[in-house]
């Protein structure tokens, strides 16, 4: 089994606002290998976005992790001081911010940019830093590096700073990548590039990646493991493909069905999970997804499920995963694959 590199347990965090708290995340267990890519799919405010920054350490005031542990290349994050996490930051962790524009200094040329990473994180020269900028923007497909790293930001298109931002998280070899949404900002046609090159990137690279979408496309194209998270709780996790092919989990089912393309016929009316995501403000007694569940029982309201191995080798949140759940509700469960 390859090594793990990263491994969350019971990650709890909330945001303290005058209206009260809101519950992020709710007790979530993540583990990653070396080399392995893990996507985290799942409505907005499912917990996707507060997971990779807790992960960074990025929650800012008045947000908190307020429980667990984060062990990343054998050492414990909660432990780290501020100083020490700029480090480990963009030189260990890299992330990919689902806006480029807002995400780039527009005072500094690109190259700037990345040199600046390199001399602070690699300890590189102005004259390496510079040789090795021009080398890593035509590794993400930006031709010309001598002329373009003298650009500005608003000088170059949506996808071109993308692949900036691609450029900089690569900039330092660092063991995970965590793209929060790399493509949602982005035309079509310039995803598919995106999505293409970060597939590269993958198959050349040891790193691992954190690729939090809604986009099934993206997710299922690039990723071995797919979790999927509902009111700041994973409500299923397996491998990409088995998830896809066989989901467990009713939140997942309604998710994929809703999807135009994926396991549909083209003639079929495109499907809705009826009802809205839950309020975070709000703690759950059952299960979260009960309100939009068309198995839902009595049971499922008040009390939370466990997690339980199904039959394609996932876990998932649900009782009717249970070996007692009754026959009738198991049936037609299953008979709705
Ligand atoms: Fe639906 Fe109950 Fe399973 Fe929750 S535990 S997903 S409400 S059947």
């Amino acid at each position: 089994m390859s090594e793990k590199l990263l491994s969350v347990k019971n990650l709890k965090t909330s945001f303290f606002t005058g209206r009260g708290e809101v519950r992020a995340i709710r007790g979530i267990d993540l583990d990653i290998s070396r080399g392995e890519v893990v996507g985290i799919l799942g409505e907005s405010g499912s917990g996707k976005t507060a997971t990779a920054l807790s992960i960074m350490r990025l929650i800012e005031k008045p947000g908190r992790i307020i429980d667990g542990q984060i062990t990343f290349n054998k050492s414990n994050l909660m432990d780290k001081s501020e100083k020490e996490m700029m480090e480990i930051r963009g030189g260990r962790i890299a992330m990919i911010f689902q806006d480029p524009s807002t995400s780039l200094n527009p005072v500094f040329t690109i190259g700037n940019q990345i040199m600046e990473t390199l001399i602070r994180h690699k300890k590189m020269s102005r004259e390496e830093a510079k040789e090795r900028t021009g080398e890593l923007l035509l590794e993400v497909g930006i031709s010309n590096p001598r002329n373009n790293m003298h650009r500005y930001p608003h000088e170059f298109s949506g996808g071109m700073r993308q692949r900036v931002m691609i450029a900089m998280a690569l900039c330092c070899q660092p063991d995970l990548i965590i793209a929060d949404e790399p493509t949602s900002s982005l035309d079509p046609t310039i995803q598919a590039q995106i999505i293409r090159l970060m597939d590269e990137i993958r198959k050349k690279s040891k790193m691992s990646m954190i690729v939090i979408s809604h986009d099934m496309g993206l997710v299922s194209k690039l990723c071995d493991r797919t979790v999927v998270m509902y009111g700041g709780l994973i409500m299923e996790s397996g491998t990409t493909s088995e998830l896809f092919k066989k989901p467990m989990h009713p939140y997942t089912r309604g998710l994929l069905k809703s999807v135009p393309g994926f396991n549909r016929q083209r003639s079929d009316i495109l499907y809705a999970i009826e009802g809205s995501p839950p309020d975070m403000y709000n703690r759950f007694k059952g299960c979260p997804f009960a309100p939009r569940c068309p198995y839902a029982v009595k049971l499922c309201k008040i009390e939370k499920p466990e997690y339980y191995k199904a039959e394609n080798g996932s876990k998932a949140m649900c009782w009717l995963l249970d070996k007692d759940a009754p026959d009738k509700l198991k049936k037609a469960y299953l008979g709705g694959a």
